[in-house]
């Protein structure tokens, strides 16, 4: 039984950091011109979230997060990229809505570009078909989206972005990231993978940092704390990228001064910024 809603959570510090690397590099890949490109997500949850609904209005986590970035007209370059997408989505210039993963590829991608979208809980899954509406670019399948990736790897088009993004809600997702994230290398090396994690003080999370940064790829990783790390909450989180765009570290390098002055408290530890040169 899935109880994880990405709803109660979108547009916090996490998606942040998330969809403001995932908005670089696949802008990075669209600007090739010509060339095809496929979008894949094993983990897609809604596609897009109302921030006035009940889940989101719970604890309001999108006030620490996006909201903080919203009004600022002094963001670094790469982030009011990312920013500008999210504002594209609010035409009434009001912050109401959050685009997810989902969405945010398909404002980036062309029209002859392909989402393929995995989404295992029965209601996001219906969600997500919803706002996908008539787009014949998006394919959605109710399946485990990693159990689904070493189906789809190779894709026709040579050339990908693949999101891994699962909720961690359970222990085995810690090592199951990795291992799909092994699989598909050995099925598709060339592809560009985005995988996210949570910072947590947990063993779990050491060991997938260790597994991921002794991985032999062209590789960079990421990590924004936003508080302590004490106790047993989630402090930041992380994103590791391999086969980067060479342009993405410096474009890090630029936001995440800013991003950690934004959204972290003062006793927060510092941003971390590994590989990628
Ligand atoms: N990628 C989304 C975004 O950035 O907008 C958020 C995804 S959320 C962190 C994780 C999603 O994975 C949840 O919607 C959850 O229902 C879904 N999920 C959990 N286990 C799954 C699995 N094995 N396969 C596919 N989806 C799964």
């Amino acid at each position: 039984m899935l109880s994880y809603r990405h709803a109660f959570h979108a547009g916090n510090h996490a998606d942040v950091l998330k969809h403001l690397v995932q908005v670089l590099v696949l802008e990075y890949l669209v600007q090739k011109t010509g060339k095809p490109l496929r979008y894949i997500d094993t983990h897609a949850g809604a596609g897009s979230y109302d921030l006035g609904d009940a889940f989101a209005s719970k604890n309001r986590e999108f006030e620490s997060g996006i909201a903080r970035l919203w009004p600022r007209n002094d963001l670094p370059p790469a982030l009011a990229r990312y920013v500008n997408l999210v504002r594209g989505c609010n035409p009434g210039g009001d912050l109401s809505r959050y685009p997810g993963s989902p969405a945010i590829a398909a404002k980036i991608l062309q029209r002859d570009q392909r989402l393929q979208l995995f989404e295992l809980h029965a209601d996001d899954a219906a969600r997500l078909r919803r706002w996908s509406g008539r787009d014949r670019r998006i394919q959605v399948a109710r399946e485990d989206g990693f159990a689904a990736l070493k189906a789809v790897l190779p894709p026709p088009e040579k050339r990908a972005l693949v999101v891994i993004d699962p909720p961690y809600e359970i222990k085995t997702d810690y090592a199951g990231a990795v291992a799909a994230l092994r699989l598909a290398l050995r099925k598709f090396a060339t592809g560009v993978y985005l995988l996210w994690y949570p910072l947590l003080q947990r063993p779990e999370v050491v060991t997938l940092v260790r597994k991921l940064e002794s991985m032999p790829v062209d590789s960079l990783l990421v990590e924004l704390p936003v508080r302590a790390a004490a106790g047993a909450g989630m402090y930041g989180s992380g994103m590791f990228v391999v086969n980067p765009p060479w342009v993405l570290r410096a474009q890090l390098q630029d936001c995440l001064p800013y991003l950690h002055a934004a959204l972290a408290s003062t006793d927060a530890p510092s941003w971390r910024l590994c590989g990628g040169e």
